[in-house]
C-alpha cells in the first residue's frame, strides 16, 4: 500500500508521547504506526530511586503498554532492536525485520563509565525495572550476609558514585530505607555507612547553591557521608578506589555517574556526540528528511550553545512535537520548529523531603515533596489519564 509507514523504537517518555499524540492526531489510513519496545510495559524512570532502595514496589513504577495506546490504531511489537538500517531503511529485531518510511529513536540512555577500570564488572545502575529489582534484592542480601559473617563490614558499607539527581535522590531513599532493614535483621545502624562520592567540588553541579546546601543538610542529617572534589579512580569486586588512591571497601556500588546515549545509534553510522545526535530545529537527524531523534538519544542546545541536560521533560515536550512533525510531514505541511519551555526541577530527598525550582521560586520540605508528586501525577494523567492516576497515583 501507499500508506506511509512509521515506526517508533523505545516505549519511554519520548516514545510514548510520540505514539499517544500520533494515535490522537492521525486520521484514519493517514500512516501505519509501529512502536517497538523490549519490555510489554512502560516505566517511570523518574520513580525508580524508590524500587531501587525498596521503600516502594517496583510495581508502582511501570505499566503495560496495553493499557496506554489504541492497539487498534497502533501495532505495539515486543521486541529488542538489535540494529538500526538507515541504508535501506530497515530495523532488525532480535526475532525479525521492520521497514519504515518515517523513523523515531527514543531508545533512551547508558550509563557512562567513562573508561574507569572496573565500573562497568562490579556496579549496578538504576535505569530499569530489571535494574533496580536486583539493587533492591542485593541490598536486602547484604544484611543477611552480614548475619553469617559479622567481621566483614564491607556488607553494610554503600557506595553511590555521583551526586546528580540520580545519586542524590537514591541516597535519600536509601537512608530512610537502611533503618526498616536493621530493625528486620537486627543490625546496629550505627556500623551502615553510605557514601556519596562526587568528582566535582559540589553536589548536584549547577544547581542553586542554596538549595543544594539544604539538601546537603538533611541528607548528611539522615546519615549520608558525602566525599566531595572526589572522584572514583576504580572499581573492584571489594570496592572503589577514590581521589588520590584511598580504598573503600564494600560489596555493593551503584553507579550514578552520568549517561550516555545509545549504542545503536553510533553502530548505524549516525554521528554522535557521547553516543547522542545533534538533531536539527525540528529533532531530525541532521542530513535525513525522516529520522527523529528524541530523548536520552539526542542533543538540543540552549541560546547559549549549552546543551540542555537530558530529562523526562525534555522527552516529553519533545514526543510531542515529533508527532506534529510527522503528521505534518505526512499532510506536506510545514514544520514547527522544536522549543523546550523549562517548567523546572524537583527532586525527592527521601520522604516528606524535597527540593524545587520551579515557576522562578525555590521551594523545599515538604512543600517541594508535595510538587514533586503533583508533577508524577501530571505525568501520569497526561499518559493514562484518570484511570492510571488513580491505579498509581496513590503510590507515588
Ligand atoms: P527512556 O525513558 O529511558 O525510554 C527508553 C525505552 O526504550 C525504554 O522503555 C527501554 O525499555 C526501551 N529500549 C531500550 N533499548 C531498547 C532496545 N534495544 N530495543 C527495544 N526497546 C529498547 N527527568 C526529569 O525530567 N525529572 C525527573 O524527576 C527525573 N527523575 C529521574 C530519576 C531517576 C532515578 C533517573 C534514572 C532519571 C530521571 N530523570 C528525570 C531522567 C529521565 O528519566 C530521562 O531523561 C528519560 O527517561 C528519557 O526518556 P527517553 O524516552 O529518552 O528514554
Ligand atoms: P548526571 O550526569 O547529571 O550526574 C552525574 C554526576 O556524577 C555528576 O555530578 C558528575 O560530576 C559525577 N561524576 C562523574 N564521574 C565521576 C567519578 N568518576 N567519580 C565521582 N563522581 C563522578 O547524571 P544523573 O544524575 O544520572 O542524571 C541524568 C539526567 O537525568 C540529568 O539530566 C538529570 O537532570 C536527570 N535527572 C533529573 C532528576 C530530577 O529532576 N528529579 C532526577 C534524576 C535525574
Amino acid at each position: 500500500s501507499n500508506i506511509p509507514k512509521i515506526v517508533i523504537l523505545g516505549a519511554g517518555y519520548g516514545g510514548i508521547l510520540t505514539a499517544l499524540r500520533l494515535q490522537k492526531e492521525l486520521n484514519y489510513n493517514e500512516a501505519d504506526v509501529t512502536l517497538v519496545n523490549k519490555h510489554d510495559y512502560h516505566y517511570f524512570t523518574t520513580h525508580l530511586h524508590m524500587p531501587a532502595a525498596g521503600t516502594d514496589k517496583p510495581e508502582n513504577a511501570r505499566v503495560n503498554i496495553s493499557k496506554l495506546i489504541d492497539e487498534f490504531k497502533i501495532d505495539f511489537v515486543k521486541s529488542t532492536v538489535v540494529q538500526i538500517r538507515p541504508q535501506d531503511k530497515k530495523i532488525i529485531l532480535e526475532d525479525g525485520t521492520l521497514s519504515y518510511d518515517y523513523l523515531v529513536i527514543s531508545l533512551g540512555g547508558e550509563p557512562e563509565t567513562f573508561g574507569i577500570p572496573g565500573l562497568a564488572e562490579n556496579s549496578m545502575n538504576i535505569r530499569s525495572i530489571n535494574s533496580v529489582r536486583l539493587i533492591r534484592e542485593h541490598i536486602e542480601y547484604q544484611f543477611a550476609r552480614y548475619k553469617r559473617e559479622p567481621h566483614r563490614l564491607d556488607y553494610l558499607t554503600f557506595i553511590v558514585g555521583g551526586a546528580g539527581f540520580t545519586g542524590i535522590e537514591f541516597v535519600g531513599e536509601l537512608s530512610d530505607r537502611i533503618p526498616e532493614l536493621c530493625k528486620f535483621y537486627d543490625v546496629d545502624p550505627a556500623l551502615v555507612k553510605i557514601y556519596n562520592i562526587e568528582a566535582a567540588p559540589t553536589a548536584l553541579p549547577g544547581f542553586d547553591p542554596e538549595l543544594v546546601e539544604y539538601a546537603m543538610d538533611v541528607l548528611t542529617k539522615k546519615g549520608v557521608t558525602f566525599r566531595l572534589g572526589t572522584a572514583i579512580k576504580e572499581c573492584t569486586s571489594e570496592g572503589v578506589v577514590i581521589g588520590e588512591g584511598e580504598e573503600i571497601k564494600s560489596a555493593t556500588v551503584i553507579w550514578t555517574g552520568g549517561i550516555r546515549g545509545n549504542r545503536l545509534i553510533e553502530e548505524a553510522g549516525f554521528e554522535t556526540m557521547r553516543g547522542r545526535v545533534k538533531v536539527d530545529e525540528y529533532l531530525r537527524c541532521p542530513g535525513t528528511e525522516h529520522i527523529y531523534v528524541l530523548g536520552d538519544n539526542s542533543l538540543v542546545f540552549n541560546e547559549e550553545g549549552r546543551p540542555y541536560p537530558p530529562t523526562a521533560q525534555m522527552a516529553m515536550q519533545q514526543g510531542v512535537a515529533c508527532a506534529h512533525n510527522l503528521v505534518a510531514s505526512i499532510r506536506n505541511q510545514s514544520l514547527t520548529k522544536f522549543e523546550f519551555s523549562n517548567k523546572g526541577t524537583v527532586a525527592s530527598l527521601g520522604k516528606g523531603e524535597a527540593i524545587g525550582l520551579a515557576f522562578g521560586k525555590k521551594y523545599t520540605g515538604r512543600k517541594a515533596a508535595w510538587l514533586k508528586k503533583l508533577i508524577d501525577i501530571r505525568y501520569l494523567f497526561i499518559i493514562g489519564g484518570i484511570p492510571l492516576v488513580l491505579k498509581k497515583g496513590k503510590f507515588l
